[in-house]
């Protein structure tokens, strides 16, 4: 029973906007998320707002409405709720994929809970979900995270956040307004060059006055329970820690790509085969949509530029069906 013409791993933005594509030629999909409707934008700190305006994030034309010049986490939530509840999207959630097979001309795709046989894949499982670790001694300490929520936790206490990007700026921020004793360790010279252009002049204010502490050009060499060692350009020094919030970014899971027999470019970037007429990969009927085209850059795609891919895979499919008749 579980056949399906198109199978789309992911249930982000970009993997809704699929789900939607295919509805509306009747076709018979299934979508399997590994965890919440939208788990990354669940995962995003809870008061973040997007750099894009509403209508930007919007799928299919369907009106994004935001009541603030730009839409927070809540709203793209409650937008991409209504989205998929609404044209009741066939979404199974909390059902991880663990492997796709390629057979002569269809696929078997095996989940967390069951097998499917389907013509079709796309792959539409972003990046959020593997952090790039700073590989120190202490890193695994539960003092430790990779994924920042709020600020009330870290209120009257010591915190290192790591990274200059926005993620990093944003959470210097909030703790420090939540009265936070806050100490960012950057890797760079300066604060990050795609730094929402509204914040960025917040946070440079903020450390020449003094009331955010930064080293520049250094990087963490160890953590214990009560302490952080930091390597600087004038030598190491340690300070008193109670939390490391480290935001130094996230990469797509490779593995399951290159087990999926998808290839990978040699270089650092590591961008997946694809056609990007077609966002068909070097797998024929495997397709890569949303920001997972990116590679290790995860910063050229996102919602804006990538919800296209939807019309494109579908088109392209549908194309394919029509020719075999
Ligand atoms: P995701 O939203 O990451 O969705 C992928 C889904 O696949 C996830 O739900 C995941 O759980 C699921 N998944 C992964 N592996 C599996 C598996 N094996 N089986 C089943 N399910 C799986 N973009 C903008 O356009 N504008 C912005 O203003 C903006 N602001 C951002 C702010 C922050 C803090 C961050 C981190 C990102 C921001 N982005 C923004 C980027 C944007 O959120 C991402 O581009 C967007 O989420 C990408 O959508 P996606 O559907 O490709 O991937």
């Amino acid at each position: 029973t579980n056949v399906y013409k198109v199978l789309i791993i992911g249930a982000g933005p970009i993997g809704i906007a699929c789900a939607l594509e295919c509805k509306k030629r009747n076709w018979h999909y299934v979508v399997l998320e590994k965890g919440a409707l939208t788990n990354s934008l669940f995962n995003y700190p809870k008061n973040m707002t997007f750099f894009s305006t509403s209508e930007k994030l919007e799928i299919d034309d369907i009106p994004f409405i935001s009541n603030n010049p730009k839409p927070n986490r809540d709203e793209a939530l409650e937008y991409y709720r209504r989205v998929a509840t609404s044209n009741e999207l066939n979404i199974r959630l909390y059902e991880e994929v663990m492997t796709i097979k390629k057979l002569e001309d269809n696929f078997v795709v095996t989940s967390s809970k069951t097998k499917y046989h389907v013509n079709k894949v796309i792959i539409a499982s972003g990046f959020y979900d593997i952090p790039t670790l700073l590989n120190v001694p202490g890193e695994d300490l539960p003092k430790v995270t990779h994924y920042y929520n709020e600020a009330h936790p870290y209120a009257m206490q010591d915190v290192v956040v790591v990274g200059a990007s926005n993620s990093s700026v944003d959470a210097a921020l909030e703790i420090w307004r939540k009265g936070g004793n806050v100490t960012m360790v950057i890797r760079g010279s300066e604060i990050g060059e795609r730094v929402k252009y509204w914040v960025r002049p917040d946070i440079i204010n903020r450390i020449k006055e003094g009331s955010i502490k930064a080293y520049y050009n250094s990087e963490v060499v160890e953590i214990v329970d009560t302490e952080i060692t930091i390597k600087t350009p004038d030598g190491k020094i340690t300070l008193p820690n109670d939390f490391v919030v480290a935001l130094t970014g996230y990469s797509p899971n490779f593995e399951f790509l290159i087990n999926s027999g998808i290839k990978l470019s040699n270089d650092k970037a590591r961008l997946p085969q694809y056609d990007p007429d077609t966002m068909e990969t070097n797998i024929l009927g495997l397709y890569l949509a949303g920001v997972i085209c990116g590679g290790m850059e995860t910063h050229k795609w996102f919602i804006e530029n990538s919800r296209i891919h939807a019309k494109i895979i579908i088109e392209h499919i549908e194309t394919l069906s029509t020719k075999k008749i």
